[in-house]
């Protein structure tokens, strides 16, 4: 039986300034390849962990509720853009917009079938649920290989979804959406013994062909205490979790790609390859976040000055070079002439040498008054494919679990 899509009841109305012209918007979002859609609102389903609910370091801009004449431009506009090899346009505008469950617009289903129509391109899409069953999966049937769909299940734990995200689709719902073609992987995470690992057993049995994402949800400022003790408590429990998982033989691919410490020991050796060709001396200042931080404090002391920058921009629990602000760097400055700084840290999607809160890479040398050196091997491609080659969970349950070296990983002091 077909599924409708509930009206959540909301009047959070987005209050950003209107641009001059809202288009520009469109067309900004749609040069950095995404489907800028909009409900116009700031988004009703109210999880708890949303990354959205802070973030005061950005700032958005909001087009409007996309209309079917916004909609005609836009894929007009997407249709004109040529087709790579390979490529992938995000459902929804994120970089100059504030994201939200875009399937919430009584529309989505229609333009998504429109871009499927009218363009030969492919497209990634996120949601909690909210899609009509069956058309997605005729959608997926019908257009093989163009819709990569990302389920966000997040948990189907009944007491933490209610408390994470207690205006999500129904578990039943979600199962109808995974029974079919059309999700290629769903994300869930680990927030207490049988959470995570009941959760991968329950969608493999409903589809043994869908990718298995799983790991830990970053508590971020502006996150009420509940629900980062829930994220934190997910992370005490995650190595069980995943041992579960793995016990379990699922014939589904199982990854786990959200935790910065895991990946960056499972790379140690890539660090440090990449580290030594960039022949630093023993004084010079090089600015990265905490796991880099242990690796190089492991496997190359006093090489180089390591400095730690926490990410405190995020609220502080993240751990990531990536996501430093230029912000994060001047609270951690002392007076230093040059540092050294991964290009990864400027390499935000908006472009132009800026970090993820639009700050220029001059505008942070005339703060620090000091001379910033570009690590360019340091960069997000690297980091990118790094994360997928070992990004399964057998790696994570092989590699850093039952290494006896992750101990000592684990209990390298960072300065405060
Ligand atoms: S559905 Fe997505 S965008 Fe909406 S509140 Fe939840 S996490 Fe945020």
């Amino acid at each position: 039986m077909a599924t409708e899509i509930p009206v959540i009841p909301t009047d959070a109305r987005l209050t950003y300034d209107r641009p001059a012209d809202p288009r520009d918007v469109l067309v900004k979002e749609m040069e950095k390849r995404k489907i800028p859609l909009s409900i116009g609102k700031t988004c009703p389903v109210k999880c708890t962990f949303c990354y959205e609910i802070d973030h005061g370091y950005r700032d958005t801009l909001e087009p409007g509720k996309t209309t079917q004449e916004d909609w005609d431009f836009i894929l007009d506009y997407i249709s004109k853009k040529p087709t790579r090899p390979g490529e992938q346009w995000v459902w929804g505008g994120n970089e100059y917009m504030e994201w939200t469950d875009l399937f919430l617009h009584p529309k989505a289903m229609d333009w998504l079938e429109d871009f499927l129509k009218y363009t030969d391109k492919s497209v990634t899409m996120f949601t909690v649920g909210y899609v009509h069953v069956p058309r997605i999966h005729q959608l997926a049937a019908r257009y093989p290989g163009r819709i990569n769909f990302e389920l966000s299940v997040i948990t189907l734990h009944k007491d933490y979804r209610k408390a994470l995200m207690p205006h999500a689709p129904s578990v039943a719902h979600l199962m109808k959406v995974l029974d079919g073609p059309a999700v290629a992987s769903a994300n869930f995470y680990s927030f207490d013994e049988g959470t995570m690992s009941e959760d991968a057993k329950a969608i493999s049995r409903i589809n043994p062909n869908v990718i298995l994402w799983m790991g830990c949800l970053t508590p971020l400022k502006g996150m009420d205490e509940h629900t980062v003790r829930l994220c934190r408590q997910g992370k005490q429990r995650l190595p069980g979790e995943a041992l579960r998982v793995h016990e379990a033989g699922l014939p589904n691919i199982t990854t786990i790609h959200t935790e910065p410490y895991v990946t960056a020991f499972l790379n140690r050796h890539k660090i440090l390859t990449v580290f030594d060709s960039l022949e630093m001396e023993k004084h010079d200042t090089v600015v990265m976040a905490k796991s880099v931080y242990r690796v190089l404090s492991m496997y190359r002391k006093k090489r180089a000055r390591f400095l730690f920058v926490p990410n405190a921009t995020l609220g502080g629990d993240s751990d990531c070079t990536i996501l430093l602000t230029f912000d994060d760097i001047l609270k951690r400055l002392t007076g230093e002439k040059v540092i050294h700084l991964p290009k990864a840290v400027l390499e935000s999607p908006r472009g132009n040498n800026c970090d993820i809160s639009g700050m220029t890479l001059e505008e942070f040398e005339a703060r620090a008054r000091c001379t910033v050196k570009v690590l360019h091997k340091v960069n997000t491609k690297l980091a990118d494919r790094k994360l997928w080659e070992h990004g399964y969970l057998g790696a994570y349950v092989r590699e850093y679990l039952c290494n006896p070296a992750t101990r000592e990983y684990e209990q390298i002091p960072v300065a405060a």
